[in-house]
């Protein structure tokens, strides 16, 4: 390859332009893209490959092998000189490519002659689109000139491909953004929804690839970065001392704004012929390809931090805001990258689903969706890069599945799926009014759990007799400032008046882990879900708790109030916590506020060590109320957000079944009413396993109680308490499969 010049790159990359602008089918500019690429880099061979699905690449043009070859052949991704450009989206450069390890000869193509080897990645904002291969008889290694100059062209080949450049019969390839793609993810809030993509942020489209006039393409791109610049520092002057978390992130915007390295690459881009907006996005290209092989998280974050930078830079050039002018479809499914609470909850419920690329289990995002029961993926790859506005699409948020443009037989067996579960939700309708009676005569209290007054309007329907967990947190997190009294007191006293006379148990704030306020300074913690979080925060820091507990009293005026303080370890926290209301009632009353009529105070069981507090502990609390999901993730210390863990053990398992039943016996000697909140409450096979070991009451997503119920209904407790002791004696591992037996021989 002789030594090319920066003119040279222009003129290539002017040419594959103009191809752009000829009308002619798939096949023919594929074809002639790789002799104009041979002709100007003076290389005998140039190959296009692109992906046939996922995993196959397919050689689909190519100058200087033979042509019969094309369209024949193809490879794994990771398969030979090729696949391994494609896997590690990386260039790979050789002298002498047989000798290679992992190199795959292809007969077929007659490329035994060519010795040197150069292949690079064509690849659009992470997504793999194929390989660009030039090759030639001497064996020489390639400039770094020269792989950067490939890169280039192979930036232009990807738009190209994005546009559809190479679609139609004679390729085989249909325009992308086309395909039915299946895409997996992890469930966070299950249920499904058919629906049309809505994307949070819509992707900016570039039309303009090749400059004619790069001094000219320069001065954009300097003007661009120095608007980015301001408008980080004004971001960061908004942002005063009290988020500290975003604070941090607009200060490493901030780095990366100031980034000689990445303004070189991207003016050397442009010398090389690229318009601004282009190289922009050529380098973000390349530092998503680096996503998907940082294993470290906090680099990860950084990138994710450049990513979003770039996409700043690319609407100021573009002129592109996220206000695209396009209309929200109906049966809107929202995809984005992330997304936070307060968003969410503007979205509110006009939102048929939500898919996340990335996401949490247990972030805020995720409590508003199931709070809101809207179906839920989280950490669906590619999902914002394959999706386009109005898609239509499919969620299936128990599989954690995202059916984008289905065909028409997978539409049809979804549409099949939800009918049945609606007629299934018509059977349990009926089931509303009557009560979860067991066959064997013994009843369970069915309660629901909620966390927004939006969830309020679903008590009656639900057929629940209480409103067994309400999270409160939830108001402190979609704000960005601390809530007033006094709207703590209206929110509360709404969400009585819309219970009526069930009873709403109140959650006193459980931050600190997962849940962080943005507006309070918390310290950084090695391990969160077993920090500075929920009472014990409550306890140091008494002042928000007192606010609360003030506004509850005040909410409750005249009528029952029930307040449970979570995470309580210790029998002494409790007292404390009790204490701290009994002084609240006190100071009320001598204020001259009406008290609520009637008031019980309980705690949360979510530690292991509460199970073995003092009798005098038992006997003091007016209720207790398994926190399901915190008692597993201690007792197996398993964390309930690692996916790596977090299904590893089994609700049903002999060993926590015998724990439970231990908190069982003691509540039963000690008279004290117990109840079951975790999210297991609300899976049928589970709950009829808790109400078999004798819990009287479980507080689920209203969604669950009429599966619930039903099953019970069904059952007889008696039967599965036996089954379960069988199940112990036996030394078996689990109670599920037997459970599992048991609920097949039930008559439906
Ligand atoms: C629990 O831990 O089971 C619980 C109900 O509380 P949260 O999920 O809000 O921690
Ligand atoms: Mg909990």
């Amino acid at each position: 390859m002789p030594h090319r010049t920066e003119t040279d790159s222009r003129k290539l990359l002017r040419r594959l332009r103009d191809e752009m602008s000829i009308a002619d089918p798939g096949q023919e500019r594929l074809d002639r893209i790789t002799t104009i690429i041979a002709e100007s880099m003076g290389v005998d061979v140039c190959s296009i490959y692109l992906f046939r699905d996922p995993d196959t690449l397919e050689l689909c043009a190519t100058e200087g092998l033979r042509p019969e070859s094309v369209h024949q052949t193809r490879l794994r991704l990771g398969e030979g000189l090729v696949g391994k450009v494609a896997r590690l989206a990386r260039p790979v450069n050789s002298a002498n490519a047989p000798a290679e390890p992992g190199f795959r000869y292809m007969p077929e193509t007659g490329e035994e002659v060519f010795t040197s080897f150069l292949g690079v990645p064509v690849q659009r904002l992470g997504e793999r689109l194929g390989v660009l291969v030039v090759q030639a008889k001497e064996a020489r290694q390639y400039s770094d000139d020269e792989i950067y100059g490939l890169e280039v062209v192979a930036m232009v080949i990807a738009e190209m491909t994005e546009l559809g450049a190479f679609t139609g019969e004679t390729t085989g390839f249909a325009a992308p953004h086309q395909n039915p793609t299946l895409l997996r993810g992890v469930t966070a809030q299950e249920g499904e929804a058919e629906g049309n993509v809505w994307l949070h942020e819509p992707r900016v489209v570039i039309t303009k690839l090749v400059n004619d006039d790069s001094r000219a393409e320069l001065a954009r791109l300097e003007d661009a970065v120095a608007q980015l610049r301001v408008s980080i520092d004004q971001l960061l002057a908004n942002a005063g001392s009290r988020d500290k978390e975003h604070q941090e992130v607009l200060q490493t915007y901030r780095m990366f704004a100031h980034s000689r390295g990445w303004m070189k690459r991207m003016e050397e881009d442009i010398r090389l012929g690229l318009s601004a907006e282009a190289a922009v996005e050529k380098e973000q290209s390349a530092a998503r390809a680096r996503l998907e092989t940082v294993p470290d998280a906090y680099l990860r974050d950084r990138l994710h931090d450049l990513d979003d930078l770039s996409n700043r830079l690319l609407r100021i050039l573009t002129g592109q805001g996220s206000e695209t002018g396009a209309e929200m479809p109906d049966r809107p499914i929202l995809v984005a990258r992330n997304i936070g609470p307060g968003e969410l909850l503007d979205y509110g419920r006009k939102l048929r689903g939500v898919v996340l690329e990335e996401g949490a289990v247990g972030s805020h995002a995720t409590i508003v969706a199931r709070a809101l029961a809207i179906p839920l993926v989280i950490n669906v790859p590619r999902i914002t890069t394959e999706a386009l506005n109005g898609d239509h699409v499919l969620v299936d948020g128990t599989e954690g599945m995202v059916h984008l443009r289905p065909d028409d037989s997978v539409t049809t067996a979804f549409r099949d799926k939800m009918a049945m579960q609606a007629k299934a939700q018509e059977r349990y309708a009926v089931l509303r009014d009557k009560p979860a009676q067991a066959r064997c005569g013994t009843t369970i209290t069915l309660k629901m759990n909620a966390g927004l007054m939006a969830d309020l309007p679903s008590l009656p329907s639900s057929g629940a007799e209480a409103v067994g967990l309400f999270r409160t947190e939830l108001q402190f997190l979609t704000q960005d400032r601390m809530p007033r009294r006094s709207e703590l007191v209206a929110n509360y006293a709404r969400v009585l008046d819309a219970a009526g006379d069930r009873p709403v148990y109140f959650r006193t704030l459980d931050i600190g882990s997962d849940k962080v306020m943005p507006y309070m300074n918390r310290p950084d913690e090695p391990n969160p879900a077993m920090g500075w979080r929920a009472l014990r925060v409550g306890l140091d820091k008494p002042g928000v708790l007192r606010m609360q507990l003030q506004a509850l009293i005040r909410a409750a005026a005249g009528r029952e109030l029930s307040v449970m303080f979570p995470l309580v370890a210790t029998a002494s926290e409790f007292t404390r916590a009790h204490d701290m209301l009994l002084r609240e009632i006190a100071r009320e009353e001598r204020m001259g506020h009406p008290l609520p009529e009637k008031l019980k105070v309980g705690a949360m069981l979510e530690t292991p060590s509460l199970a073995y507090a003092p009798t005098s502990f038992f006997e003091e609390v007016d209720f207790l109320s398994i926190g399901g999901n915190d008692l597993k993730q201690f007792f197996f210390a398993a964390d309930r957000e690692n996916e790596l863990v977090r299904r590893r053990y089994d609700t049903l398992n002999v060993s926590f079944l015998t724990f439970l039943q231990v908190i069982v016996d003691r509540c039963h000697e000690t008279n004290t009413a117990l109840s079951f909140c975790g999210e297991d409450a609300g899976r049928p096979v589970d709950a009829l396993a808790l109400a078999g070991i004798g819990i009287p009451s479980l507080s689920m997503r209203p969604a669950s109680i009429g599966p619930v119920k039903s099953l019970i209904r069904r059952s007889n407790l008696n039967e599965v308490s036996e089954l379960i002791a069988r199940v112990q004696a036996r030394g078996l591992e689990s109670a599920r499969p037997a459970l599992l037996d048991y609920v097949g021989t039930l008559v439906t």
